[in-house]
């Protein structure tokens, strides 16, 4: 196990498995570890503390626990079951290897029946390394989707699913007016990933309206939609279409019969459908500038590359700028934009 699950074991089960150790080791290790140690362990100490006291102080009588208010027994047996506890769960934890540990079980749920957990742990390293995989969320509730895989880290659980066999609802939407990083405002989608195999529990995944298209890229299913939920488009989306129904109402560009309309140079998926002219105002006049150059870009890409020249923090001012070119850098604006017929 390396990377990816070793980085999630490594706080929580590969700490277990030292506090476990050194608690079987006895005293000398258990105070170097004591110091970074939790209160389970810290627990542990105290008790030696006790002992010792029992002793050195014995008109206190703290040999005889009965003779205690309530309040201190009742305290005293928490203080030793607790960290028993602990212990006995990470000894069961840890037998076969590590086999009973709530990740390899999670994970043995997807071994085939001749190879174990960590034959599942290598697949979910290999695919979490390569560089296509789909990532977003907060580090206490990490979403991962690699090819074979959707998976949802938080603190304590690792919820793993695979691909193939899960159904993905959004069953909410939530509207919020301002996000942390941008003064835009944001819409979380709460998506139900659901598995065919009733073993593997449904867990929730979380993320931003604006991430929604490139969850659905690297997922091979499709994600159903609870009937209220509405989801928003990207800003550039939404560009991207008010883009469009702009430059409909600008006049048309009629290209001469003798030129051919290329493929589009940004794309090369359709034709070139857009030529700058300028039209906003008198030839001389204004900020903007005639492009002499022949239709070489489709209005997608064109739209793409307006919104691409814009500040992302300000969209209010996006539909009024101008921008250069893309081929010789004249100025213009959206008014200039006319589709080819
Ligand atoms: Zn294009
Ligand atoms: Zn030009
Ligand atoms: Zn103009």
């Amino acid at each position: 196990m390396s990377t990816f699950l070793c980085s999630w074991v490594t706080p929580q089960a590969a700490y277990s498995t030292r506090r476990s150790l050194s608690c079987f080791r006895g005293a000398t290790t258990s105070q170097a570890q004591g110091l970074e140690g939790p209160s389970a362990f810290r627990a542990q100490e105290k008790q030696g503390y006790y002992v010792g006291m029992c002793f050195a102080a014995s008109e206190k009588q703290l040999y005889s626990p009965s003779q205690a208010p309530e309040a201190w027994q009742l305290f005293l047996m928490l203080a030793v079951t607790l960290p028993t506890i602990t212990c006995t769960l990470i000894y069961y934890w840890s037998r076969d290897q590590w086999a009973h540990h709530p990740l390899a079980r999670t994970l043995a749920l997807y071994a085939l029946p001749q190879s174990g957990w960590r034959a599942v742990a290598s697949s979910v390293n290999t695919e979490f390394r390569r560089i296509d995989k789909f990532a977003t969320g907060a580090p206490g509730a990490r979403v991962i989707v690699t090819d074979t895989w959707v998976m949802k880290v938080t603190t304590y659980c690792v919820y793993v699913a695979q691909q193939q066999d899960v159904q993905l609802t959004v069953t909410e939407s939530q509207q919020h007016e301002l996000s942390p990083d941008s003064n835009l405002p944001v819409q979380l989608l709460t998506i139900r990933v659901a598995s065919t195999s009733p073993a593997v529990r449904a867990f929730d995944i979380r993320l931003n309206s604006t991430e929604y298209g490139e969850l659905c890229e690297k997922l091979r299913a499709p994600i159903r939609r609870a009937a209220n939920v509405v989801i928003h488009q990207s800003l550039g989306d939404l560009f991207l279409e008010t883009f469009a129904s702009l430059v409909e109402v600008n006049p048309a560009y009629s290209v001469p019969s003798s030129q051919e309309l290329e493929a589009c140079i940004g794309c090369m998926q359709t034709r070139a459908s857009v030529k700058l002219v300028k039209m906003c105002q008198e030839v001389a006049e204004g900020e903007c500038q005639q492009c002499y150059c022949r239709p070489m870009w489709c209005l997608t890409c064109m739209g793409k590359w307006f919104a691409s020249r814009q500040d992302p923090q300000r969209p209010d001012t996006w539909l009024a700028s101008r921008v250069p070119c893309p081929t010789c850098r004249a100025r213009f604006c959206i008014l200039d934009v006319c589709t080819v017929r």
